[in-house]
Order: structure tokens, then C-alpha cells, then sequence
């Protein structure tokens, strides 16, 4: 069985020594009183649920998986219990507004939980997800009378949340989605049309399902320019807030899928249905963005949480696996065999595992810092902020999820055949997390929007402060300890802004440019963000003496960069040679 122990200590080092949380708050009116010792105890909490509750109802809910009978679908033993608790404990409203029955609580705390409750149970995290992520986008672009009567519930884990976009022939494309919105007299519209992969689009957890639905009205501009979006309840509400009558709604089917076979993947039918017009009218798509913003780091942190679960797990079997001697001499020789751990190729796995996680928690609790200041503070900071967080979203995104991958591929190679096998879990984790890289926007998407919206269209604006910054962190890593790690730092800054003039120059001439260069672009972004994370957290440790924490911690650091960090000079080669390695092929030739 797969194992997992909250990594509290290396969070709360994150969180108070790598980015002074409490000083954070303090500098932040809207967040002043975010209370240390509160947040301490959110953390335990959350510790607790999840791996108490939460995290042994993984494999049995891979194995039960939902089921679909006749238009119903049931979701696996103990979910329906384990979301009440979830709901109950205010784990699904801990960072909404309190005026609709939220904890207000900041990403800087809530990324954390988030991280928690992936690695316990990626299936189960996405029901109350899709919840939040539907009421924030309400939140922002609903009137104050639906979200009055829907967000209390929605935050209290009585109703439940989706996203309706992908439709059969329309996945990335949205603009030709042909789920059609008809105005009816009394200012509702009737929604028609079939939407496909809904997450949680029907289940048993929740008494209600509001289905957040892309459509186009009948005069609509063509492509993007004419999406509008509507709220399309499972039961329709009251004004009183009570339940009517069943809304022309429901699911065809559910997918049979390669993991997170828990979560509920269905086909829904709105044959029909009342809903309701959420923003304004051919606006859909930005209305929609607020979510999709919120789910894609989301997916990077469902990344990191597989990894930590798989890196716990090899780490442990590793320890206990007696396989072979050490090439330097028996260190064991009271046992039939050394331990796993005494052969460079399982630490160098572990190892690389294991630095990408502590980066990768400190990149999200780095976005999180620029999520709270975009929405809690004022004028340019709030700005600035919004363009650091528009940055780094694709990135958290696609590079967290495809090192997350890697992270449990790694470690069910640790475990040799028995990673094969169900028993120890390592294959779950790796069909669970291979869907991170998919869904939201595949990573080939994110990765083509990071270096065309956010890097190209803007002659590189956003990088310019990022790289600044970057360049002031590495300047002021000057112990003994951090000086591999500077060297290696400075030469992927140099890297990663030298390779952003290259790619800007050559697509002004060559459309197809930004497209061939993007993935390995994100991942010498990745890697160069991965860097300055270690930095950080270097400078964080340095002098420190208490326990063998602090020395730990820079070891890993001069670890990941001579050996992984190197990694990146293939991707910024690759990106070297352009698209006309790429498209000199005929399409025939494929
Ligand atoms: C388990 C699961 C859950 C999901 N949950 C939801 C949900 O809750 N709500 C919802 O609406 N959808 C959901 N989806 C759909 C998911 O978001 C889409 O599958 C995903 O966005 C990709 O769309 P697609 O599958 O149509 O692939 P396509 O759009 O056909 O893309 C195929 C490949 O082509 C690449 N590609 C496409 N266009 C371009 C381009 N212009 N430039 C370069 N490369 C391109 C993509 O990167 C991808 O690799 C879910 C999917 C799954 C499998």
C-alpha cells in the first residue's frame, strides 16, 4: 500500500522561514487577521481528515470506481460520508468570503490544504473542487441575488459544482461549440446540446449540482468572440433557496477511464434546460477563465501530491527492500542483502523526486503569495501581481504536473515489479496523475499560451521583472554551501533570457515558432523557477544549526543543482533548433 504523512515541518519551513507568512498577512490590511496559530491549526486538521478519512478511501475507490445505472450515478463506498465531514468542517468554503459562509482564508494557506487532500485522494478532491472553482467564477461575475442564494450552499458542501465546456468535436477549440442558448420570456434561457468529460456532472455526494455551462446564443459572432455563460441548476431553486422540480438535465453516461476512476467523468444531455445568463452575453469565455485559472494550479498541485505520496512510498520500501550489496563494501552484514538505499541509481530517483517536490511546493506558495496580492491588495501592487500570477499559472500548471508524473513513474521504478503490481499502489498513483497533464487545457496548450499570450505578445514585459528578480535572489546567495547552486542559477537565468530574445526575433517571421518552441520553453522556465525556489529556500537555511533540518535542506539544494538541474541545457537546445525541423515534413509523411 502506497503510505503518506502530511510533510507539516516542511511546510510550515516554507510557509513561515522561506516566505515569513505571518509578516505577509501583516503587510496585507485585507489579511491582517490571519492568525498564525489559527492557520497552525488548519494545517493539523486538515493533516488529521485527510489521512484518517480521506486517504483509505483511495483504493477503495479505485477499485469500486462510479458507477452509472440508468441515468444515476453512485459514487464509491464512504465518499458520501467523508464529503458531509469535508462540507461540515469548512474545508470547502476555507478561503471564500465570510459573507457567504466562508473562512476567508488566503491561497498561501489553502494552496497547503489543497496539496494535502490531492495526495490523499486526487478523485475525491476534484467534487469539492469543481465547487469552488465554479463559485469563484460566480463570485466575480454573478449578480449579488444568485450568488446570495447559491454560494452558502455551494461553500457548505450541500450543492455541488462543474464545468460544462468540452463538447465532442470541440475540446481546446471552444470557439466552435455548439451547445445553443435561447432566450426565453421570462430573461432565463433554454440550453440545448451535449456536453462531454464533465467532472462531477451527476453523483450522490450533493442534493444539488449547479453545472456552469458554455453556450452560444442563436445570433452569435463565430468562434471564441460568441460564448456566453450560463448557470444551469440539477434541481431548480427557490427563491427561498429550496428545491423545485428536476431541470431538463442529466448524465448519458460516464467514462471508463485509465485512473481517477472515482471521479465521476460523464456525458451530460441539456435537452432544454432553464439556466441562467452569468456575466455578460458573449463574455462567457473570461467568465469562465476565473475558474480555469483556479483548477490549472489546481492540477500542478494534484502533480505535487502524487509525487509526495509516491516519494514517501519508495522511500520507505526502499529502506525495507534488501536487494544486493553495496559496490563499496557490505553495510548490512547481519542481512542476507543491503538495503535498496545503498545503490546510487534508487537515490539518484528518490533524490530527483524528492528535490522536485520541496521546489514545487515552493513554486505554488510563491503563486500564492501573487494570488493574494492581486485579490487582497490595491492598485499597481495588485496589477503587478495579476501579471506575475498570469505568468507562472500555465506554468504551475504543465511543469508541476509533468514532474509530478515523473515523480510516481520514478518511484514505481524504485519498486521494481512490485511497482506493477496493484498491491503497493505505485500504479495507481501513476494513472491518477497522468490525467493532470491532460485535462484543464493539455500541457502542449499551456505551454503555447505561456510562451504566446505571456511571453511573445508582450515582447517578453512579464519575464523582464520575473528574470530581475530572479537575478537579485542569486546575488544575494554568497555562503560556502550555495555556491554550486549560484553558479548553476545564474547560468539558467542567462539561459532562460537569452532563449526568450532568440524565440521573440524568429517568430516575427515564422508563425509556427512559438508553437515548436513552447513545451521545452516551459520546462527551461520550469527548471530556471525550480532553481530560484532552491535559492529561496538555500537562503532560508543558511546558518541555521538547530537539527540535521537545515543541513538537509542545502544538501538537496546543491543536489538538484548538479544533478538535475543540468537537465534543462537539452530543452534550451531544443528550443534552439526551431520549427523547421519540425515542418520540413510533409503531411504525408505522417
Ligand atoms: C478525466 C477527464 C476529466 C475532464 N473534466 C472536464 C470537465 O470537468 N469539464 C470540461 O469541460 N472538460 C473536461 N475534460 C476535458 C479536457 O479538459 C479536454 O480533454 C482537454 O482540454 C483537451 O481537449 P481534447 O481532449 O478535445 O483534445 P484536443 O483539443 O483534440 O487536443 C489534442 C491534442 O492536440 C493539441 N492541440 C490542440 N489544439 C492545438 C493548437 N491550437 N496548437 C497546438 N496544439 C494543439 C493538444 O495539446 C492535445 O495534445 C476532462 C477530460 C478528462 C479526460
Amino acid at each position: 500500500m502506497a503510505v503518506y504523512k502530511t510533510p507539516l515541518r516542511d511546510m510550515r519551513f516554507v510557509l513561515d522561514e522561506v516566505f515569513k507568512a505571518t509578516e505577509f498577512w501583516q503587510s496585507v490590511p485585507a489579511l491582517n487577521e490571519v492568525d498564525r496559530d489559527t492557520v497552525d491549526a488548519i494545517l493539523e486538521e486538515s493533516a488529521k481528515l485527510n489521512e484518517n478519512v480521506i486517504f483509505p478511501l483511495n483504493r477503495s475507490g479505485d477499485e469500486e470506481g462510479a458507477q452509472f445505472n440508468n441515468g444515476v450515478v453512485t459514487t464509491p463506498a464512504g465518499f458520501k460520508e467523508a464529503f458531509r465531514q469535508f462540507g461540515e468542517g469548512g474545508w470547502i468554503g476555507l478561503g471564500a468570503d465570510p459573507r457567504w459562509g466562508g473562512a476567508g482564508m488566503p491561497k498561501t494557506v489553502t494552496a497547503l490544504t489543497d496539496e494535502i487532500l490531492f495526495s490523499a485522494n486526487p478523485s475525491f478532491a476534484l467534487y469539492p473542487l469543481l465547487g469552488i472553482g465554479a463559485a469563484l467564477s460566480m463570485s466575480q461575475h454573478a449578480t449579488d441575488e444568485i450568488n446570495d442564494l447559491y454560494l452558502p450552499k455551494i461553500y457548505s458542501g450541500e450543492w455541488a459544482g462543474t464545468m460544462c465546456l468540452t463538447e465532442p468535436h470541440a475540446g481546446t477549440d471552444l470557439g466552435i461549440i455548439k451547445t445553443k442558448a435561447v432566450p426565453e420570456a421570462d430573461g432565463s434561457y433554454s440550453i440545448t446540446g451535449t456536453k462531454i468529460f464533465i467532472t462531477g456532472g451527476e453523483h450522490d455526494l450533493a442534493e444539488n449540482i449547479i453545472h456552469l455551462v458554455l453556450a452560444k446564443l442563436p445570433d452569435a459572432p463565430a468562434g471564441s468572440k460568441g460564448i456566453s455563460l450560463f448557470l444551469v441548476p440539477k434541481f431548480h431553486v427557490k427563491a427561498d433557496g429550496s428545491l423545485g422540480e428536476r431541470n431538463q438535465v442529466g448524465a448519458g453516461n460516464i467514462e471508463h477511464k485509465m485512473g481517477i476512476k472515482a471521479s465521476a467523468t460523464c456525458v451530460m444531455n441539456f435537452d432544454g434546460a432553464k439556466g441562467y445568463l452569468i456575466g455578460r452575453i458573449n463574455e462567457g469565455l473570461a467568465a469562465m477563465f476565473v475558474m480555469m485559472n483556479y483548477e490549472r494550479l489546481s492540477m500542478g498541485i494534484q502533480g505535487l501530491g502524487a509525487s509526495e505520496v509516491a516519494y514517501q512510498s519508495a522511500a520507505a520500501y526502499a529502506r525495507d527492500r534488501l536487494q544486493g550489496r553495496s559496490a563499496t563494501g557490505v553495510k548490512s552484514p547481519e542481512k542476507p542483502a543491503d538495503s535498496l538505499l545503498v545503490h546510487p541509481d534508487i537515490r539518484r530517483m528518490l533524490l530527483k523526486t524528492r528535490a522536485h517536490n520541496e521546489a514545487a511546493r515552493c513554486f505554488v506558495m510563491y503563486t500564492a503569495k501573487y494570488l493574494d496580492l492581486s485579490k487582497y491588495a490595491e492598485g499597481e501592487v495588485a496589477a503587478a501581481a495579476a501579471d506575475r500570477v498570469a505568468l507562472l499559472t500555465p506554468v504551475v500548471k504543465a511543469f508541476l504536473s509533468d514532474k509530478g508524473f515523473e515523480g510516481c513513474v520514478d518511484a514505481q521504478q524504485v519498486f521494481g515489479g512490485h511497482g506493477f503490481i496493484r498491491e503497493w499502489g505505485m500504479e495507481q498513483l501513476v494513472r491518477d496523475v497522468r490525467i493532470a497533464q491532460i485535462y484543464e487545457g493539455a500541457n502542449g496548450i499551456q505551454a503555447n499560451d505561456l510562451m504566446g499570450r505571456k511571453v511573445v505578445k508582450n515582447k517578453a514585459a512579464f519575464v523582464k521583472t520575473y528574470v530581475a528578480e530572479m537575478r537579485e535572489a542569486a546575488a544575494r546567495l554568497n555562503a560556502p554551501e550555495t555556491a554550486r547552486l549560484k553558479t548553476g542559477f545564474v547560468a539558467a537565468i542567462d539561459r532562460l533570457e537569452a532563449l526568450t530574445q532568440r524565440v521573440i526575433e524568429l517568430s516575427a517571421s515564422n508563425g509556427d515558432e512559438i508553437n515548436a518552441a513552447a513545451v521545452d520553453y516551459l520546462h527551461v522556465f520550469g527548471f530556471t523557477s525550480y532553481a530560484y525556489m532552491w535559492a529561496l529556500m538555500a537562503e532560508a537555511a543558511v546558518g541555521k544549526k538547530d537539527d540535521s533540518f537545515y543541513a538537509d535542506k542545502l544538501a538537496l539544494a546543491d543536489y538538484f543543482a548538479v544533478r538535475v538541474l543540468p537537465e534543462m541545457e537539452g530543452r534550451a537546445r531544443m528550443v534552439e533548433a526551431g520549427a523547421t525541423s519540425l515542418m520540413s515534413f510533409s503531411e504525408a509523411y505522417f
